[in-house]
């Protein structure tokens, strides 16, 4: 039987090589690239040679002259065979010469230019088509007929990897290479795509008044107007703007990209033990950083506003990791009591709040947040210190919880709220957050798993 078979397909893909061959002058790769899934370990510039030299011998004990006429352009032995001596190879009609060994030696070359002055260490070479390569692509797929081709692309980003690998002694990677070459057929060019370098720390945000991120003025999105005073924004300094100038410096980036384990109000301080975050850094040129030495740069720069805590490598799963992470927090809340109210008492009613709370999306939010009920967890709720008609209350709750709103009532929109409880008015006077993502020391927040309790 699998005589039968091997028998059936060697006449096939022999009489599949002469149709394409008569097609016009074709190059051994672009021949040898409609038989790649029948064979391993060869290239398809070998491939289509061995397919030509066994078409040109056949032609040759049968004196089938059109044969080695339709061969004779793009094969020396078929010309020599009919005295033609002295004649180069014809361009070849599918990659109009793009695989011509000489021609993948110069795209790596390119490569390999561009890439000067870069740190990295893992490739990958990608191919952008031209219309032109695409069509005739596709007319060969067509009128060929070759059931076991493979993509042009796939060929060119192999055999122009190798070379560039060869030429860089860097690895390629499939996966996650820190840069991919992009051929882009149409101008002849080389475009880098460089990954951005990632690391992960915590942060803690010293004072009030300063939102976690770049924040673009509402007027005018970023060109600057009057409202912010020409410079964009809403807010002059971000917790992600003190650290960017050093981390840019560092990895030589063209820009950076804050990413936090959710943020905290902008009145707000973030005290403890921080909060996590990654920053990305954008078209880095140097990957390996002294972390250490980046921490103490970031403090330094950042003036007393911000501390930055734990620097560590980290990848693009870790971001989105700590963007699904529903992490557990703490927070210190000052409360104003609108009278006085007993310790004792006090502490009583906190204990009340602790277990499910229900909690319609807060007045101050509606305008930008759809209205929703939610049920969030308080795990527990703490008296720190009384005075007055002052109290400091540590709550440590669900991601998501509304401290504010818990304490307040909202307008009846939280159930239960601390001011329900005591029957008296209770605001939120500071708030500052203590803890992000339970007492870990900063290594399980990262496991999105562990934090949901
Ligand atoms: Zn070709
Ligand atoms: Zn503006």
């Amino acid at each position: 039987m699998s005589e039968e078979i091997q028998e059936n397909a060697k006449e096939d893909i022999l009489q599949t090589a002469r149709r394409i061959i008569g097609l016009g002058p074709i190059c051994d790769s672009c021949l040898g690239r409609q038989f790649a899934m029948l064979s391993t370990g060869l290239t398809n510039l070998e491939r289509g040679r061995s397919i030509k030299t066994v078409l040109a011998m056949q032609a040759a004990s049968s004196g089938d002259m059109q044969l080695l006429e339709e061969l004779a352009p793009s094969f020396r032995s078929a010309r020599l065979k009919l005295g033609r001596i002295g004649e180069e190879d014809a361009r070849c009609i599918v990659c109009l010469g793009e695989m011509r060994p000489e021609n993948l030696v110069a795209w790596a070359e390119k490569a390999n230019v561009a890439l000067q002055g870069r740190e990295y260490s893992t490739i990958l070479v990608g191919t952008r088509m031209s219309g032109l390569l695409a069509e005739n692509e596709e007319l060969l797929l067509a009128d060929g007929g070759s059931r076991h081709a493979e993509p042009f692309k796939s060929e060119l980003n192999r055999e122009v990897g190798k070379r560039l690998s060869a030429k860089t002694a860097k690895e390629v990677d499939l996966k996650n290479p820190d840069v991919i070459v992009h051929l882009n057929l149409e101008k002849g060019e080389v475009e880098l795509q460089i990954a951005s370098l990632f690391i992960r720390g915590r942060y803690k945000k010293l004072i009030r008044g300063i939102p976690q991120t770049r924040w673009p003025c509402r007027e005018c999105h970023g060109r600057g107007c009057p409202r912010c005073g020409g410079t964009g924004r809403m807010y002059q300094e971000s917790v992600d703007e003190l650290i960017r100038p050093a981390v840019m410096e560092a990895a030589l980036a063209e820009d950076t990209v804050f990413h936090g384990a959710g943020r905290e109000d902008i009145d707000a301080r973030m005290l403890g033990t921080g909060r996590p975050f990654i920053v990305e850094a954008v078209r880095p040129r140097v990957r390996s950083i002294d972390l250490a030495e980046l921490q103490k740069a970031i403090n330094e720069e950042t003036d007393g506003k911000v501390e930055i805590l734990q620097l560590e490598k980290a990848d693009i799963a870790m971001v989105e990791r700590l963007k699904e992470a529903a992490f557990v927090k703490t927070y210190s809340a000052l409360v104003a009591l609108g009278s006085e109210i007993s310790e004792e008492k006090l502490k009583l009613v906190l204990k009340e709040l602790v277990g499910s709370i229900d909690q319609r999306t807060p007045t101050r939010v509606t305008h930008r947040r759809a209205d929703k009920l939610r049920v969030r967890k308080v795990y527990s709720a703490d008296l720190i210190e009384i005075s007055g008609n002052s109290a400091r209350i540590n709550i440590r709750g669900d991601s998501g919880l509304y401290i504010k709103e818990l304490i307040s009532g909202d307008g009846g929109r939280t159930k239960p709220s601390l001011s329900e409880a005591l029957n008296v008015d209770a605001v939120v006077v500071e708030l500052d957050v203590m803890d992000v993502g339970g007492e870990s020391d900063g290594t399980s927040s990262w496991n999105a798993k562990e934090d949901q309790r």
